[in-house]
């Protein structure tokens, strides 16, 4: 199978080439050449399946010309060895937890899939050449994909991310773990850190002397598999005898990686009514579906912080999807936008009424199936991140403690080991090369 990319100026790409690159020659994004359809009878008896059967199914109909089975399975399984229930909320609303991987993020499951690839491809074709992933984060990223990757053969991971404005947390999940991880603390902002990440991609002397590549959403290899996710979903919703064609999945997005991998879904034959996006006061899409016009803009910081995106990385591959049509865009996908004081007003109410305790992420896809359901229609909205991941901001809203996991506590207390580094890219680049 070959991938293209959305702006048609690069030649079409292996999928090892396109793992490899994550972002094509011509800055464009990879999007498969063929969706395949997944057979009817599958669906038939989807409700009996596990979710590592079903995500097996899905990734060899994506990925099977190029990996072989075996192969394949393995890193499957190896991906998900966790659940994702779909629990019963109230009367049609459902929630899908996304979050009971690793880091307790719904980014888990991409940064497993991705690094499991990649060590598979560079084995194949550089045995004994290192790759390096350079990942800047702001916090959730960084976690998911450091231990995503960690101790996966033949690939280093270099986490940038900016000293003492990442939650206490969210850096012994990237600064404890050592072996093939590295935490970079660079004395500046997020924005400097993605500077320092795209300096180095464009630098000529850096790239003819070590393999670098990303490993944000654009990375085929990682938005793809999150698709698993609205398969499982469906198969619980006819488990539990709901019809999957009036499942309404609500999304809560930032850069739209989650979401583009359930509409490509879709086109594989997933039976599914529709989808909402759900943003936070970041509202390009949900403008956009209003006006046509595609207007990026500064991202503003919200309570629901890892959806604070101004300018939607995957919106490229949306437009692509549709052949550029607003209107059938829409037909597929409507936009809710809600303020911290909605989202924190949905946290404590849902919480009073249900006892469920939703996180700034997952309540603003709920609050939009309180508002947008129609009769007869059964709504999921995706968890994208468990509550304590948030501890301050949730008790805040809620008046009362969140209790934290013992998952992500046994983060907490590790060793912190961390390479200095300040926001320029000359310093950057001596690092780098004595590598
Ligand atoms: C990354 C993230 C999102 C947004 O996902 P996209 O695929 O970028 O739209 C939502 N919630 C949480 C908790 C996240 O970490």
């Amino acid at each position: 199978m070959k991938y293209y990319s959305t702006n048609r100026q690069a030649r079409e790409a292996t999928l090892q080439e396109a793992v490899v690159r994550g972002l094509a020659p011509d800055r464009g994004l990879y999007m498969p050449e063929r969706i395949a359809a997944i057979p009817r009878a599958f669906f038939n008896n989807i409700g009996e399946m596990t979710l590592q059967d079903i995500a097996y199914v899905v990734a060899n109909t994506l990925f099977g010309d190029d990996i072989d089975a075996s192969t394949l399975k393995k890193i499957v399984n190896e991906t998900l060895n966790f659940d994702i229930p779909l629990r019963k909320v109230e009367n049609n609303r459902y929630v899908l937890e996304l979050f009971h991987g690793p880091t307790l993020a719904f980014k888990d499951v991409g940064a497993r899939f991705m690094a499991r690839l990649l060590g598979h491809f560079n084995s194949k074709v550089n045995p004994g050449q290192e790759v390096h992933v350079l990942v800047a984060t702001s916090g959730d990223t960084g976690s998911a994909v450091a231990n995503g990757f960690l101790g996966v053969e033949g690939v280093r991971v270099h986490v940038l991310y900016p000293k003492g404005k990442v939650s206490p947390i969210q850096e012994c999940q990237f600064t404890t773990l050592g072996r093939n991880i590295t935490a970079l603390e660079v004395s500046g902002t997020f924005d400097d850190c993605q500077a320092l990440v795209k300096g180095a991609f464009m630098d000529k002397e850096l790239n003819e002397r070590l393999k670098l590549t990303s490993a944000n959403s654009i990375n085929i290899a990682r938005f793809l598999p999150q698709m698993f996710y609205y398969f499982y979903g469906v198969a619980q919703a006819a488990k539990m005898g709901l019809d999957p064609h009036k499942v309404v999945f609500a999304v809560p997005s930032g850069n739209f990686g989650n979401l583009t991998s359930a509409l490509i879904g879709k086109r594989m034959g997933m039976p599914v009514k529709r989808f909402i996006a759900a943003n936070n006061r970041n509202d390009i899409f949900y403008q956009y579906l209003r006006s046509g016009v595609y207007s990026p803009k500064a991202s503003i910081p919200t309570i629901a912080n890892a959806m604070d995106v101004g300018d939607p990385s995957n919106f490229a591959r949306i437009l692509d999807l549709y052949d550029g049509s607003r209107d059938r865009i829409a037909q597929d996908i409507s936009g809710v936008t809600y303020s911290d004081d909605q989202i924190g007003e949905t946290i404590r109410t849902v919480y009073d009424r249900t006892g469920y305790l939703l996180d700034p992420h997952g309540a603003t896809g709920y609050r939009a199936l309180e508002e947008e359901l129609a009769p007869g229609e059964v709504g999921i909205a995706l968890e994208t991140a468990h509550p304590a991941k948030f501890k301050t901001t949730v008790e805040e809203i809620i008046g009362k403690e969140v209790a934290v996991p013992a998952k992500l506590a046994a983060f907490i207390g590790g060793t912190k080991h961390t390479v200095k580094l300040s926001p320029t890219l000359a310093c950057f680049k001596k690092y780098l090369m004595g590598l």
